[in-house]
């Protein structure tokens, strides 16, 4: 996401963006007065180049595209520190979660998530058992195999028709056109 900018062109301005940022919940995101502070006290913030209140001022500019396909929105670590210091009551960390969720059914996903939620679907874990957490397991006096969707066919079966239902597979796959 580009730092700053000279000019912002119509095309690409969508007012219906902050519309419906507001209808899935943050109700109050237009009341945001740029003061920062919840870019101060972001501790992802502190590490990246990540800034809160220039998200949140994008979002209300309506730079759709701008705000979903970038990186950016993906490292909030959800913390919540925003959301109790905002003078404005605004619920920040639920608008970047709503914003993500539009990101992810527009097609955009971080590769190492897609990696993870692929996993997710095949093995029911996002992060599957391997020879070295066997390993571990055996010398802690543990089953080699947990007993979870690596045990059992059946439970595996059940949590991808969730899956399915819920059309999850059918968003992990769609991110792969951004790819
Ligand atoms: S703390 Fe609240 S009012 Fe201040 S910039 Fe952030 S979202 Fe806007
Ligand atoms: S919830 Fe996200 S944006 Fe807000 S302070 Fe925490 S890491 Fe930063």
């Amino acid at each position: 996401m580009a730092i700053s900018r000279e000019i912002i062109d119509d095309e690409d301005i969508d007012p219906t963006f902050v519309d419906a940022i507001v209808k899935a919940g943050a109700d109050r995101i237009r009341t945001c007065i740029q003061c920062g502070t919840c870019s101060s006290v972001c501790p992802s913030g502190r590490r990246t180049a990540f800034r809160t209140r220039e998200l949140i001022r994008k979002a209300l500019l309506g730079l759709k595209e701008e705000v979903l396909s970038s990186p950016d929105l993906w490292l909030c670590a959800t913390c919540l520190t925003c959301l109790e210091r905002c003078p404005r009551q605004i619920r920040v960390t639920e608008a970047i979660i709503i914003m993500r969720n539009m990101a992810v059914a527009e097609g955009y996903m971080l590769p190492q998530h897609r990696k993870a939620s692929e996993k997710l679907i095949r093995t029911g874990h996002a992060v599957p058992l391997d020879d070295a957490n066997r390993e571990m397991r055996r010398e802690l006096g543990l089953s080699e195999i947990p007993p979870t969707t690596h045990a059992s066919e059946e439970a595996l079966k059940q949590v991808q028709e969730i899956f399915r239902r819920t059309h999850f597979i059918e968003l992990v796959r769609k991110t792969e056109e951004h790819e």
